[in-house]
């Protein structure tokens, strides 16, 4: 028979203002939740979670493995659908490992945990110190993919994002892992303020160096707020005791009661040596579980952005989820292209009009669209007497065309239409019934070809509009 004594201590940190981590020592149910959200509701969502956790497990007929992963998807379902009945709560979620002394089938007690974000578990085991949950973030995945190396993770922009949390989704896959406990072991579970400012040989340090549970919480607090403290800090130690080789049957220790009425050795003092990295073959045969290391459903949460002493810049409250990010990139990207569009078709054409009694090309569309309104791009030295009182009308309008040099070629048959009409009808003979006529026929004749140039739709508006007058019939 074995028994557990646990330890535990929580801490805002240096930087933030409040503590969304939310601890739970309980007979037998040790957790940590890390939530995110805004200002108030990642404290929501840790605790929401870890009181629905407390009272699922307790309820379920038998504490078995599966009964924490139960309670952990209740949990799930308690913070999604309190974030649903609160409007300021939308997004919010929680990471959560809970450790659970569990009853087997051959009602002997073994250890589960449930896990699902980036708060860890961590194993000491003689020599060794061994992180047993895989965290459910992006950079994590960038590992397993040897895109990156743990060094790079540490510092990757993008190490707050989690490919999964709780309460984010209706439902919620949760890692199972079981572990057969060994005399002497000591399990850390911690969020992730604590392996973010400190490194796994300096955890590991503490936890060997201090024999007491509580004392080595509060050292390990200690610790991640010396090397900045930039996030919440919590962590819970839990011990078997080593004086018995047969921790199959597991009696907890209740927190603040003398270990010693437990027959607990208190005296007892793992390496100072102990190495962290992997587990021996004989160890690792002692945990089982069904996590998914390699899930890529990234459909989670974003973690808390920089913090002050991160990158010199304020500090915001709480975790944007991922999918909040993900809707406003995609938002912004629609909104962008939309407005790409707009301008290149407000701007992609020329038009000829009067400004003044001059003829000059504008770059844009007659009249403007929405808030792009067309500028002056050439204004010629040719008047409105330079080209046949028919056209007037159109260049008052404005006339559209696809380019520069096509407004200005268009100018160019204008004017040379004015002068054509001219050598035909000289100024003696205007007015005189023959010539008229025969003018009047060149005119209807260069009136056809022009209309063809002239595009089917109508601009209308022209820039200055005031004192324009609507496209006049041919004088
Ligand atoms: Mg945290």
């Amino acid at each position: 028979m074995s028994k557990l004594l646990v330890g535990s201590a929580t801490d805002v940190g240096l930087v933030r203002s409040n503590n969304q981590d939310q601890l739970l020592v309980a007979p037998g149910l040790y957790a940590v939740a890390d939530g995110m959200g805004g200002h108030a509701a990642g404290e929501v969502a840790s605790e929401t979670a870890v009181r629905a956790l407390r009272a699922a497990f307790e309820a379920s007929d038998v504490r078995s493995a599966e009964a924490l992963r139960s309670a952990a998807k209740a949990a799930n379902r308690a913070v999604w659908e309190q974030a649903r009945a609160n409007r300021g709560m939308f997004g919010m979620g929680t990471t959560l490992v809970a450790l659970a002394v569990v009853e087997r089938q051959d009602g002997t007690n073994a250890l589960a945990v449930a896990h699902i974000g980036d708060s860890r578990l961590y194993l000491l085991r003689g020599q060794s110190f061994h992180q047993v949950t895989v965290d459910h973030s992006l950079v994590q995945e960038l590992v397993d993919d040897g895109q990156i190396t743990e060094a790079e993770a540490a510092v990757h922009p993008q190490r707050h994002v989690l490919t999964r949390a709780l309460g984010v989704e209706p439902s919620a896959e949760v890692d199972l892992i079981h572990l057969v406990p060994e005399p002497g072991d000591r399990y850390l579970l911690c969020s992730d303020g604590l392996p973010r400012e400190a490194s796994d040989d300096q955890i590991a340090a503490v936890l060997t160096r201090f024999a007491d549970p509580t004392e080595a919480a509060r050292e390990l607090v200690a610790l991640a707020n010396s090397n900045g403290g930039n996030d919440n800090i919590s962590v819970v130690v839990v011990d078997v005791s080593a004086n018995d080789a047969s921790p199959k049957s597991l009696i907890v220790v209740p927190p603040g009661e003398d270990p010693e009425r437990y027959g607990h050795d208190r005296g007892r003092a793992p390496s100072a040596t102990a190495a962290t990295g992997s587990l021996s073959a004989g160890q690792k045969s002692s945990i089982t579980g069904s996590r998914t290391p390699g899930d890529r459903k990234v459909r989670s949460a974003l973690r808390q952005p920089p913090t002050r002493q991160e990158h010199g810049a304020t500090a915001l409250p709480g975790r944007l989820t991922w999918r909040v990010v993900s809707f406003v990139s995609a938002l912004c990207i629609v909104v962008g292209g939309a407005i790409g569009c707009l301008a290149w078709y407000a701007r992609s054409s020329y038009f000829v009009t009067l400004s003044g009694n001059r003829i000059s090309i504008y770059q844009g569309r007659p009249g403007g669209v929405m808030w792009f309104q067309p500028t002056l791009a050439e204004r010629t030295d040719d008047t409105a007497s330079s080209v046949l009182p028919y056209n007037l009308g159109t260049l008052r309008a404005g006339h559209l065309e696809p380019s520069l040099p096509d407004a200005k070629l268009y100018i160019s048959r204008l004017i040379s239409e004015k002068r054509e009409a001219e050598v035909v009808t000289p100024a003696s003979a205007r007015g005189a019934p023959r010539s008229a006529s025969k003018t009047t026929t060149t005119a209807r004749t260069t009136t056809a070809r022009t209309a063809r140039a002239v595009p089917t739709t109508r601009p209308v508006g022209t820039p200055g509009r005031a004192g324009r007058a609507k496209p006049s019939a041919p004088a």
